[in-house]
């Protein structure tokens, strides 16, 4: 059997390590955490469950479809649960939308806000429709990897006028500034500016539509853990605290991976979930490299990274939905400090997570746990976190109390934060990026890191960093193309 090693344990490094089993690899995963799951991964704390990162789970079926693939039944390993509304918004001036998937109920939402934008809404969810029909449908799941792959999209891309951002487009249909804010900040949960990244993002708010917003039971986590399961049932070895640092290769092929321990792999195929920078810059020598060369790898962009603090109350609040975000005075100015001049804003917008709302056991009786997230610029600002963690995160707490969280202060029982150095030591991302490099219309398609290298025969890439990009359902297809270009097992001697 030939030996396949999947480098880390996100979601896309499951998902790709369900496709090798399927095509009769013999498959190991080694993950440098001491857990699984990467971006997906847990806090537990005094009964409360903390999922660290995704939290919106949107087109389930593509995670269904993996346990299927292996001939188990996805009800036998998680459970899904519908959330409505999808998001609540609350804006500066304390009036609020709720971002729905039904139609009639979303199109009355729009119109208690500014009955002036019903039409334009119904022309920007046609719009999107048709985005969604060509980037998602015919491109989510296909290879970028050849100039003429990009070159038959291009029509397409200018007749849905996927060279305005997701804002700019948004605001040709809608004119109330806040409703441009609604239907614009979702490029933020994959990493983009949403007045800069290309308008093709603008097919998540359909995809969303289409399929919903979903919730799993027990967290994100248990979704992990249902992987991990799955993955052990059908022969494959995971193992934490396993941290890939070489790549040895042959012949221009991969020969085998050692770990930091000294332990060494060896295989015909090698499966990156890992930061695609670092896994050639660091792990595979400059001579066998002679696309990625080190001074190329040191010109891509990085998206930009979060603060998220993570804490426990013991008073409810059940006015809050599951998710809010919760946009601050500026909204254009506020992402031009966060992306381009990368420096710490006096405000800021969050996203609270309450998943108490929906899964009482998420925190002990009684008690609600949350996250509140900020985007805040990666690590080339310069910023110095171990400083800069308390203050920010006091800050913040400060005003969730005197806007929507009475009382805070009093009821908080635990409360911890991560910085962008969570991010860039503890899950090995270039200058602390949340979201891998940036989804630049320079970065995306065939401009993103090919999911296989033309460096080295038998090295894959998967992941947020590679085409489609970050998301759970990016990372998701990213694998089903590792699917379609890996040979099966016997076509590997
Ligand atoms: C706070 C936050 C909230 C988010 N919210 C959502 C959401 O609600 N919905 C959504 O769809 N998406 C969301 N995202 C994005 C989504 O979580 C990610 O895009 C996705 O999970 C990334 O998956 P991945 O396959 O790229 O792997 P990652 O999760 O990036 O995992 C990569 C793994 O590789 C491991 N690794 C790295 N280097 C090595 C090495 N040398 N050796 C061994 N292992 C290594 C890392 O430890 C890590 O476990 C969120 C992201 C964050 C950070």
């Amino acid at each position: 059997m030939s030996k396949a090693i999947v480098i880390g344990s996100g979601f896309g490094g499951l998902a790709s390590a369900v496709h090798l089993i399927k095509k009769g690899y013999d498959v190991t995963v080694l993950e440098a955490r001491d857990q699984f799951g990467g971006r997906a991964g847990v806090f537990k704390k005094d009964g409360y469950t903390f999922d660290a990162g995704p939290t919106v789970i949107t087109a389930p079926h593509l995670i269904s479809e993996l346990f299927e693939s292996l001939g188990e039944d996805p009800k036998d390993y998680y459970d899904l649960l519908a959330i409505d509304p999808f998001y609540k918004i609350i804006f500066d001036d304390q009036s609020s939308f709720d971002y729905v998937g039904d139609e009639e109920r979303i199109i009355e939402n729009v119109r208690a806000l500014n009955p002036k934008d019903v039409d334009g809404y119904r022309k920007l969810a046609e719009h999107s429709r048709r985005i969604f029909d060509v980037g998602y449908t015919k491109l989510a799941a296909v290879p970028f990897d050849t100039v003429s792959s990009m070159l038959r999209v291009a029509p397409d891309m200018i007749r849905l006028e996927n060279y305005k951002s997701v804002y700019g487009l948004v605001s040709k249909y809608i004119k109330d500034e806040r409703l441009r804010q609604a239907f614009s900040f979702e490029p933020l949960l994959v990493g983009g500016n949403p007045t800069k990244i290309t308008s093709i993002y603008l097919l998540i708010h359909w995809l969303e539509r289409k399929w919903g917003v979903h919730f799993i039971k027990g967290g994100t986590t248990s979704l992990v853990a249902a992987f991990v399961e799955l993955l052990e049932k059908k022969g494959a070895t995971l193992k934490t605290n396993a941290s890939v640092d070489r790549i040895e290769v042959e012949g221009g092929k991969v020969k085998r991976v050692f770990t930091t321990d000294g332990s060494a792999y060896d295989c015909s195929v090698v499966v990156s979930n890992a930061d695609p920078v670092r896994v050639y810059r660091d792990m595979i020598e400059e001579k066998h490299r002679s696309t990625h060369t080190n001074s190329r790898l040191k010109r891509k962009s990085h998206s930009m990274s979060l603060f998220v603090a993570y804490f426990g109350s013991d008073k409810t609040y059940e006015h809050l939905a599951h998710h809010t975000i919760l946009l601050g005075p500026r909204y254009k100015g506020l992402l031009n400090d966060i992306f381009t001049k990368k420096i710490l804003a006096d405000d800021f917008s969050l996203y609270l997570h309450a998943p108490t709302r929906t899964d009482k056991a998420m925190a002990p009786e009684g008690h609600e746990c949350f996250y509140v997230l900020s985007p805040v610029p990666n690590n080339l600002s310069g910023l110095n976190w171990k400083d800069e963690k308390e203050i920010y995160k006091d800050k913040i707490y400060k005003w969730l109390e005197a806007r929507h969280l009475p009382d805070l202060a009093d009821n908080l029982t635990v409360d911890f934060a991560v910085t962008p150095d969570f991010f860039e030591q503890e899950l090995q991302s270039e200058h602390g990026a949340a979201f891998g490099i940036e989804p630049s219309f320079t970065q995306s398609a065939y401009f993103r890191f090919h999911n296989r290298s033309e460096d080295v025969e038998g090295l894959y890439f998967v992941g947020a960093n590679t085409h489609p990009g970050a998301g759970i359902p990016g990372v998701l297809n990213s694998a089903k193309i590792i699917d379609k270009i890996i040979p099966g097992e016997g076509a590997e001697k």
